[in-house]
């Protein structure tokens, strides 16, 4: 059994975040430290820790991060411009929180993915 993180306590409203979209399957928050004008956290609500655990069964969740990402996107004024979406597996991928996470990343250029 996985252990829960800060984000299941996010998508039960246990503690304060900027909710920008929920429904049944996932939940869309503002990054507590933003590194872009628009950073949005996209996540499903059932707690999977890393792509590694992804299953069939999962599919419809993480195809509804796609769209409710394009719809934050254009909410956010950024779809145009274009923007980053990202998800880090592990700890060479540079993964801090154990609940498969979407960053949605806009609003100013974002330069080349690998910068280190
Ligand atoms: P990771 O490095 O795992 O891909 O990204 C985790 C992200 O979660 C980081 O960008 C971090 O700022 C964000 N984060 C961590 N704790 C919280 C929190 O309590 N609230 C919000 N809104 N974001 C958080």
């Amino acid at each position: 059994m996985a252990e829960e993180t800060i984000f299941s306590k996010i998508i039960r409203k246990e503690i304060p975040s900027d909710i920008l979209y929920q429904d049944e399957l996932v939940t869309a928050f503002r990054d507590i430290n933003p590194r872009a004008p628009s950073h949005i956290l996209i996540i499903p609500n059932k707690l999977i820790p890393t792509v590694n655990d992804v299953e069939e069964e999962d599919e419809l969740a993480l195809g509804r991060m796609f769209t409710v990402a394009r719809k934050i996107a254009k909410e956010e004024g950024i779809a145009e411009d274009g923007y980053r979406l990202i998800v880090n597996t592990n700890s060479y991928g540079g993964q801090e929180v154990y609940h498969i996470h979407m960053h949605l990343l806009g609003g100013r250029p974002l330069g080349p993915l690998l910068m280190s």
